[in-house]
């Protein structure tokens, strides 16, 4: 019968020191339809969990063929799996034992539907989830007994049926939920948008640490603006606020809600879940949001279109720093996003350096120009998107000078937008800037990209030859080097920093050759994981990783502080 040699292979070892549990590893044990494997087996009972995979073959997930039809239906169905199986799991009552004994469990997904480790389906209609199990034990001593009950009984059981019973109307309804927003987000270039925020949208989220929506928070309407009519297979055409490519404003008064429109058109990149209430805002999958960041580390960035000559003739043409000032750090995020390609800009004004934002008139008339080496991003907003195609959504509650640059201005009052437009035209003749008009600078210099050199890539810490992982959202432990990633907000959830750590090591292990660019890197880690899945590069079992963006993989290697970069050649 299915599920004896796993119950008799762990009462065998009843009583047994706890690393006999380390003979399972590898193998396969049938569990009545299901499969399960131990990828890794915990050193003791309060080490980290073991790392189960279980296997269910296609036809015991109930999962209709439009469901996995393609690899977003996949992606989405996969998802929702996830969601209903660790609720499952947290009714199974744990048992006795030391330590972590008898803890099973799958990753916590959050608001955002991603490629994850812990539950993949296969277009057959295959099942595999990856779960934690915490091995019970007495002390040091195995409790095989109760691990068969755990694993043999509770878990297939609970497992089968979760999957039997998987709701047909509500994983038609996730998945077509997500099937919108990529057809959303697919309809923005042809309709001339970066983002898009359906009417009803519910944006404010808890709280900093709390990302579901915020109760009572109001939905936004069209009232003070032009509404963009945008097609959905499933939910029809729906209207909303568009924001059209270019440079765009979004000003207004302290907490009227600019900064929570413009975070959520940067998880716009995304999809979410059903009833998150932004499973209908959608930006371009390219935009970067970026901000100052004083004290970070820059590697031969070419800083030259915002930051000429420094004092003393220094070049900044393949600039260096342990300790980039707000405004060199924001200047060399916006060009690394532009290296890997994104197609547009998110700033916002409370996290962003004023010198590097505007330079006012009193400002230009007592510093000569020749003594300034920073252009400020004003007088680089309209080049930015006539020559190179990339737009720019700022949030400017203080610096009007920003008026005579933007294509549209949008005001928040009362978390409602506002298309003044007109009137900040109006305005900016009103109060002619004079000399302090932004004026084009010169010709904006393009290095290609650069090619970081293996060398700066060493994952080892001690006599571990790779140590890598990440820590919530807010950095990476590379090898002996704590990456901090805390200014990424697009990092939306802590399984896709760990990702970003497997990326990185990934490159570490001979993608990054010392010849190809960081593009072409990324790509490569992108076809990887289109073609072979997440799996591929992150190895070992995991069950909590989510699939990052390529612009995220790059800027946590750009803020590596061993990294190092050869000028890219063309
Ligand atoms: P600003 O950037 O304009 O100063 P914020 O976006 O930070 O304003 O918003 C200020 C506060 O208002 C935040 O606590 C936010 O959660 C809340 N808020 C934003 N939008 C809404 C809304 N639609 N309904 C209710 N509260 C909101
Ligand atoms: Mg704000």
């Amino acid at each position: 019968m299915s599920g004896d040699v796993l119950r008799d292979a762990l009462e065998r070892i009843d009583g047994r020191p706890y690393g006999h549990y380390r003979d399972l590893r590898g193998r396969d044990f049938e569990l009545g339809p299901l499969c399960l494997r131990f990828d890794h087996v915990q050193g003791d009972p309060f080490a980290a969990p073991s790392r189960v995979r279980v296997d269910a073959p296609p036809g015991v997930a109930a999962l209709p063929a439009p469901l996995r039809a393609t690899a977003d239906a996949r992606r989405a169905a996969a998802d929702l799996v996830q969601r209903q199986v660790r609720a499952a799991l947290e009714g199974v009552r744990p048992g006795a034992g030391s330590g972590k004994s008898g803890l099973l469990e799958i990753a916590r997904p959050g608001q955002e539907v991603l490629e994850r480790t812990g539950a993949r389906l296969d277009a057959d209609g295959a099942l595999r989830l990856r779960l934690s199990v915490g091995l019970p034990a007495a002390g040091r001593r195995i409790l095989g007994r109760a691990a068969a009950d755990l694993l043999c009984d509770r878990l297939r059981e609970t497992l089968l049926s979760a999957l039997r019973s998987l709701d047909p109307a509500a994983l038609a309804a996730h998945v077509a939920c997500v099937e919108d927003q990529i057809a959303l987000r697919a309809a923005l270039g042809p309709a001339g948008l970066v983002a898009f925020v359906a009417a009803g949208s519910h944006l404010p989220r808890r709280s900093g640490a709390d990302d579901r929506p915020l109760a009572g928070a109001l939905p936004l309407e069209l009232g003070g603006v032009e509404a963009v009519e945008l097609e959905a297979p499933h939910a029809g055409v729906l209207r909303g606020l568009g924001i059209p490519r270019g440079v765009t404003l979004i000003v207004g008064g302290g907490y009227h809600g600019k900064s929570t429109l413009l975070q959520a058109l940067a998880l716009g990149v995304y999809d979410h879940v059903p009833g998150d209430g932004r499973e209908r805002c959608v930006a371009d999958p390219a935009l970067v949001g970026v901000r100052a960041e004083d004290g970070r580390s820059v590697r031969g960035v070419d800083l030259r279109p915002f930051i000429g000559a420094l004092p003393l003739g220094r070049s900044t043409r393949a600039f260096d720093s342990d300790d980039a000032s707000g405004s060199t750090s924001q200047a060399a995020s916006i060009i690394e996003a532009l290296e890997v390609g994104a197609t547009g800009l998110l700033i916002d004004e409370d996290t962003a350096a004023t010198n590097f934002m505007i330079r006012d008139a009193r400002m230009r008339r007592l510093v000569p120009g020749a003594e300034e080496p920073i252009t400020p991003f004003i007088d680089r907003a309209r080049e930015l998107w006539e020559r190179r195609g990339v737009s720019s959504v700022l949030v400017v509650g203080g610096a009007g000078d920003y008026l005579d640059v933007a294509d549209v201005v949008l005001r928040m009052r009362d978390y409602q937008p506002l298309d003044v437009t007109a009137r900040a035209r109006e305005v900016a003749a009103e109060l002619p800037l004079g000399e302090a008009a932004p004026r084009p600078a010169d010709p904006w210099p393009a290095a290609p990209p650069r090619v970081p050199l293996p060398g700066g890539l060493d994952p080892s810490h001690g006599r571990r030859p790779e140590r890598v992982r990440g820590q919530s959202t807010r950095s990476i432990e590379f090898g002996r080097e704590e990456i901090d990633v805390s200014a990424l907000y697009q990092l939306a959830d802590p399984a896709q920093v760990r990702a970003v750590g497997d990326a990185l090591l990934e490159l570490s292990r001979g993608l990054c050759d010392g010849r190809l660019a960081l593009p072409q890197l990324l790509d490569a880690i992108d076809a990887l994981i289109d073609h072979e899945g997440l799996d591929t590069i992150c190895r070992g079992g995991h069950g909590d990783r989510a699939r990052p963006r390529r612009f995220e993989i790059a800027a946590a290697l750009d803020r590596l502080r061993s990294l190092r970069v050869a000028p890219g050649g063309d």
